[in-house]
């Protein structure tokens, strides 16, 4: 009896042991956020930058060009593209990442939307709390009702066919939250561009963009209006024809009121969490079926 019960105190020692093992070293296989600042705790930048996220912002609009302007007749297939700002990109759509010559924000890439972000910056802030520092929204009624607010990370490096996930921490008072993940590829065939970017002042690709970013998947998340701090998070993984080299994500928020995000982080899956993501989606394993 007295033996048994030594063998049965070494056994449930040993599993606490194991079990122990198994949970610190789950914890080391998570792999590293690839957001820099996901946590918001770096102050303001020398120019009132968020680190690691862009606030200053700014998209085109496509201007056709006509043989009779005056009555917008005949057109003759050439488009200007225009910044928030006014400033005349010239006839090639500039991309994601390429910062406009003269109001210097960062020309998104995303759908049109001419100057609707320009005065973006003044509804975000760093909210400090104690030595915590979140992500702090802001949105006016006129803000709310029309665009809404983004912040939008530094673009990541992706690997065509790798699985990521999303997580981050939201609260809402009012707005209602979405962060999406914009995946992006490179357009290796535009020979126009390649020559057009490398006319543009340094300032204005900081990355050194060498040809067109084309967004070709984007990954959602939907935390609705959660009425105290929540956790989110999903995963994903694009079908072999929508594979991408590059992503960000954009925390976004409409409707008045203000809201906040913190430990925002964007990690690759491993590869056994890629595997038990597409069986749990019921994908086909042959990447041809995808
Ligand atoms: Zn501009």
């Amino acid at each position: 009896m007295g033996l048994s019960r030594v063998l049965r105190h070494v056994l449930v020692c040993l599993i606490a042991v194991a079990l122990t093992m198994m949970l610190t070293g789950a914890a080391r296989n998570k792999t590293p956020n690839l957001l820099r600042n996901g946590d918001f705790k770096k102050p303001l930048t020398k120019t009132k930058e968020i680190v690691g996220w862009h606030t200053r912002l700014t998209s085109i609009t496509p201007v056709p060009q006509y043989t009779d302007p005056e009555n917008k007749k005949g057109r003759t297939g050439v488009t200007h593209f225009r910044c928030g700002c006014g400033y005349n990109w010239g006839t090639v759509r500039p991309w994601t990442m390429l910062f406009c010559p003269q109001c210097k924000h960062m020309n998104m890439g995303l759908e049109d939307s001419g100057s609707q972000y320009r005065k973006n910056h003044e509804s975000v802030s760093l909210i400090k709390l104690g030595r915590d520092r979140s992500l702090g929204l802001d949105l006016s009624k006129a803000v709310g009702e029309n665009q809404g607010v983004r912040v939008i990370s530094n673009l990541v490096r992706a690997q065509r066919g790798a699985g990521y996930e999303i997580s981050f921490d939201a609260v809402s008072y009012g707005p209602k939250l979405r962060v999406f993940v914009e995946c992006f590829r490179i357009e290796k065939d535009d020979e126009k561009a390649q020559q057009w970017v490398k006319s543009l002042p340094r300032k204005s690709n900081p990355l050194k963009l060498k040809t067109r970013l084309e967004r070709v998947f984007r990954k959602q998340v939907h935390p609705g209006s959660p009425g105290q701090w929540q956790r989110f998070s999903e995963k994903f993984a694009a079908p072999k024809r929508y594979e991408f080299d590059y992503m960000f994500v954009t925390l976004y928020a409409y409707m008045p009121g203000k809201a906040q995000y913190d430990n925002v982080v964007l990690r690759r899956l491993s590869q056994r969490e890629l595997l038990e993501y597409r069986r749990e989606k019921g994908e086909p394993k042959d990447k041809r079926l995808r």
